[in-house]
């Protein structure tokens, strides 16, 4: 049963979310995340976790998948 093929593009943005004003913030906690800095010549992203002290690496190529949600809560 179950379908794998896919299932990690369906997957792999569950650290942050972006609401509807286009601040990416962090899933756990629902806190904004700062940009860090860039990593790998810019294929990759640091992202500050200021409310968990936390920093959330993200490849640059993800940042315009991450899906727009109103809240830290979501409908499953
Ligand atoms: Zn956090």
């Amino acid at each position: 049963m179950g379908k794998t093929l896919g299932a990690s593009l369906d997957a792999e943005i569950v650290t942050v979310y972006r609401t509807l004003d286009g601040a990416i913030h962090h899933a756990r906690c629902g806190k904004p995340v700062m940009l860090e800095r860039h990593r790998a010549g810019g294929l990759e992203i640091d992202f500050y976790c200021r409310a968990c002290a936390e920093t959330v690496t993200l490849p640059f190529c993800v940042l315009s998948r991450i899906r727009v949600t109103h809240g830290a809560t979501t409908l499953s």
